[in-house]
């Protein structure tokens, strides 16, 4: 296909899909409409719709693996799906009520806790250096580092809750705890050249890839007793430094 054709096609699926979106205008909203296609490796919460989606994409190898034992796919795919529901609650989701308005449904005491908790993850990220100079823009990334750390507390929960009446076994020589961490930082495996990350520092609401891990396991005492580690290690805290709000 030539490029002046193929440049005719992707401005004729534009001109289409603006004018579908345009004519939704006045019409009732459908909730069963999906922002992202079946194969697309993402997921997403709507805190219009109050809705998360999983297209199939994202729930399948390298990320979810049913040949995997349980405690890598609760590490990946669980803290996926914590993550989402954790957007419902985050600076942003939070501010909106059950059937998706712009809507304060907490209380002014709710509000303020949730705003000292919240503040001392903005804190945390504010000092992780992007490249160079560039730190973490996290007044940006807020409500996406507490939705990484909220969905990984859950799944953990989640996970230890479905086996607690099974005797796991070490596997490739990593205990469970082990797998589970093993598997919530493979799902961000990434190399990022330092222009797009510099780019990124500016634009994405996400952190990159290593602090969405290291930020978050920093702030779960399990990771360092699964790994043990010594309280003067770089992913250990003392008990009263780790950030908390969900
Ligand atoms: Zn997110």
């Amino acid at each position: 296909m030539s490029a002046k054709i193929s440049q005719t096609y992707v401005a004729r699926a534009r001109q289409f899909e603006s004018r579908r979106d345009i004519n939704k205008i006045g019409k009732p909203v459908d909730h069963g409409e999906w922002e992202i296609s079946p194969p697309t490796v993402d997921a997403y919460y709507d805190p219009q719709m109050n809705d998360i989606n999983f297209p199939a994409g994202v729930l399948q190898p390298p990320i979810y693996d049913a040949k995997m034992d349980d405690a890598p796919n609760y590490g990946d795919t669980g803290g996926t799906i914590g993550h989402e529901l954790t957007h419902g609650f985050d600076d942003e989701g939070s501010q909106f009520d059950a059937k998706g308005n712009l809507r304060n449904w907490w209380t002014e005491d709710d509000r303020k806790k949730f705003e000292s908790r919240t503040k001392c993850v903005q804190d945390q990220y504010a000092q992780f250096v992007v490249v160079d100079d560039v730190h973490i823009n996290s007044a940006l990334t807020l409500g996406e580092d507490v939705a990484d750390l909220g969905g990984e507390i859950l799944a953990y929960m989640a996970w230890k809750g479905a086996s607690k009446d099974k005797n796991l076994q070490p596997i490739d020589g990593f205990t469970p705890e082990q797998r589970f961490f093993i598997g919530f930082a493979q799902w961000d495996c990434a190399n990022e050249r330092p222009e797009d990350l510099r780019v990124r520092a500016a634009t994405d609401p996400h952190s990159p890839a290593r602090y969405r891990i290291n930020g978050v396991v920093v702030n779960m005492p399990e990771f360092s007793q699964a790994f043990s580690c010594n309280q003067d290690q770089p992913m250990s805290k003392p008990a009263d430094k780790v950030c908390k709000v969900w």
